[in-house]
């Protein structure tokens, strides 16, 4: 015991300052699925040197003639099988004690050792005379037999997991993870599978963990019995290649065939379990998610901090995960797309614009917020670089537009204030303006009032000069956040869009008077004035009647794939399904193109 708890304490403190050391980590971290799993690989290399060093002092400890508590131990869990034949139950008895103690990290087969160098190297032995003699093998269960048959790619007959993985595992890590961990499972080492996925204290994969190796032990048995293969009869190292081990122990291709039938039955177990993991793991996502959203749409103080990488614990491991997801959906087609809300006038009575809105389509988490998404690649200093393809994307999706929409309809582009740092950002506007060939004035681009936060001249001016070519610049989320009504004089703008937190107006509250405000400022600064978040009539009348005209929200449209918005703006304006008559707004054809 004094032994176990120093090597405890004294093997955690250490660890954790390995972990510590930059050059002692393995940056891996969207390897897999799981969050740790970045993690665990990140720290091998530190594991791997406190494991090392406590070697060295174990060496230390056996030269100066101390006792071995390993030994000790071994015997202490090998004394219930002390009086065990070999037999089936034994055999089974004694793989489910080993496969037990690795799910609690011992490894299962050395601390058993006692059993196998009383009961199975014997078998072994007598096994390799007789067949040396050309007689038939007496024992059936062996040293050789249950790397061989229960332990293809190692304890837990992982080979058989990793088959599973790659055969219904839904997402890509999963199926990358299993094709990483092919290599040493061939030779039977699973360490980084069993630490990793996790195995070991998982307690989903306990059963498939004990249930395959007892289940393969009892096809292998079944095959003996029957007289389909026979008995082990050859030396053979644990690390031998399954498949090959088959013939190598026994002496027989009979041996492969029951390792293949083997393989295919413990990848059986395991698929249910593979997609239990994932289903559990994408509902954990979704609730790491939602805290993540929660805290990218707090209003920022300070545009220096990282929001979501530095933060501690889940929240912190999925971020510094998406980044680098991020990064391959960046490259990746059809990852990172974007959807259209339209605007409409009811002055007019058309749809005027859309806003084009920005969506990841995550292969395991499903969709990420857009404000995550941002907030992600502010932290990792991609947002340039994702503000850029945005931009294009919407650009390019105006351009296709050309020849069916009006010219007075503007598609509007969020923009995160960081990206209006860059100095140079009017002029890689206006570039990707020329390459699809469009109007400037059909460009509105959205900023926040956050914008103000930034210390740096560039921003303001990076606007100006985007005004001055005929790009539109909106105020969005406009009474929220740092709300003050100086932004709308100092900032360059076009449209100012009032948050759909003030879309609620009851009559005499506080959020009609500051529409009211508003509306009438905007009035006389002659800007465009556009509410957000319009999900019913009642909204919209009352907002109608504070003198608003132009909206976006749900009861108009939720935000739409390219066709069905086209489609939805072609129709409304032929239809002229907006226009306001006798201050009755034919509303009842909203209903319709409404989506649940
Ligand atoms: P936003 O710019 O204010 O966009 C409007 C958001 O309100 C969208 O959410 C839209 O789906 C949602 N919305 C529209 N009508 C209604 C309604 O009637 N009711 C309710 N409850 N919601 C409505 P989404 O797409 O999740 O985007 C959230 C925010 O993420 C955006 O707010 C914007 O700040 C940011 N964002 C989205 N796309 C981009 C982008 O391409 N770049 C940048 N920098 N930010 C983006
Ligand atoms: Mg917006
Ligand atoms: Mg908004």
């Amino acid at each position: 015991m004094l032994g176990a708890l120093l090597v405890a304490s004294l093997g955690g403190s250490l660890f954790l300052k390995f972990c510590s050391i930059r050059f002692l980590r393995i940056p891996l971290n969207n390897l897999s699925s799981d969050l740790l799993v970045g993690d665990v690989f990140t720290v091998m290399p530190a594991g791997m040197l406190t494991i090392l060093l406590f070697a060295l002092l174990k060496a230390a400890l056996v030269s100066a003639g101390w006792s071995d508590f390993g030994g000790t131990l071994s015997n202490l869990l090998a004394a219930p099988f002390s009086t065990s034949s070999n037999s089936l139950l034994f055999s089974i008895g004694y793989e489910t004690a080993a496969q037990v103690l690795w799910l609690f990290g011992i490894h299962g087969p050395n601390a058993l050792y006692a059993i196998q160098l009383n009961v199975l190297i014997p078998a072994s032995q007598a096994n390799m005379a007789v067949v040396a003699g050309g007689g038939h093998a007496p024992f059936i269960f062996t040293e050789g037999f249950f790397p061989t048959f229960a332990r293809m790619g190692g304890s837990g007959g992982t080979l058989s997991l990793i088959l599973a993985l790659l055969l219904v595992s839904r997402t890509v890590r999963g199926r990358k993870l299993a094709l990483f961990m092919m290599l040493p499972a061939l030779f039977n080492v699973n360490e980084p599978l069993l630490f990793g996925l996790p195995l070991v204290l998982n307690p989903v994969y306990a059963i498939p963990f004990v249930l395959a190796p007892v289940v393969q032990i009892l096809i292998a048995y079944v095959a003996i019995i029957a007289d389909l293969m026979p008995r082990t009869g050859y030396s053979i190292a644990w690390t031998t290649p399954a498949l090959f081990s088959g013939y190598a122990v026994t002496g027989s291709f009979a041996g492969t065939l029951v390792q293949l039938l083997s393989l295919a039955a413990g990848a059986a177990i395991y698929a249910p379990f593979v997609r239990m993991t994932e289903y559990l793991a994408a509902k954990k996502g979704q609730e790491v998610l939602a805290s993540l959203l929660h805290i990218a749409e707090s209003p920022e103080t300070s545009l220096k901090a990282k929001r979501c990488l530095d933060l501690p614990g889940d929240e912190g491991r999925m971020s510094a995960a998406l980044a680098g997801d991020l990064e391959d959906a960046l490259t990746t087609q059809g990852q990172i797309f974007l959807e259209f809300q339209p605007q409409v006038d009811f002055r007019t009575g058309r749809v005027f614009g859309a806003e084009a809105l920005l969506r990841w389509q995550h292969p395991l988490l499903g969709r990420v917020a857009p404000p995550v998404i941002v907030t992600i690649a502010e932290d990792v200093d991609r947002i340039d670089r994702l503000g850029l393809e945005i931009l294009s994307l919407a650009c390019r999706q105006r351009s296709v537009w050309r020849d069916v929409l009006s010219d007075d309809f503007v598609i509007a582009v969020n923009l995160s204030p960081r990206q209006l740092l860059d100095r140079d950002f009017h002029r890689k506007v206006i570039d990707i303006l020329q390459r699809e060939d469009l109007p400037p004035c059909w460009l509105e681009v959205e900023i926040t009032e956050s914008t103000m936060l930034l210390p740096d001249v560039n921003a303001i001016d990076n606007l100006k000069r985007l005004r001055e070519v005929g790009v539109k610049v909106a105020l969005d989320d406009f009474g929220m956040g740092h709300t003050s009504l100086h932004y709308l004089r100092e900032l360059p703008l076009d449209t100012v869009k009032i948050d759909r937190a003030l879309a609620d107006v009851s009559p005499g509250s506080v959020n009609e008077h500051i529409v009211k405000s508003i509306a009438d400022l905007s009035r006389t600064l002659n800007l465009s004035l556009v509410v957000e978040g319009i999900e019913n009539e009642r909204q919209l009348k009352r907002l109608s009647a504070l003198g608003c005209e132009r909206f976006q929200g749900y009861f108009f449209s939720r935000p739409l794939a390219e066709n069905p918005c086209l489609e939805f703006v072609v129709d409304a304006n032929r239809e002229r399904r907006f226009v306001a008559r006798e201050e009755r707004f034919l509303l009842n054809d909203c209903a319709t193109v409404r989506q649940p």
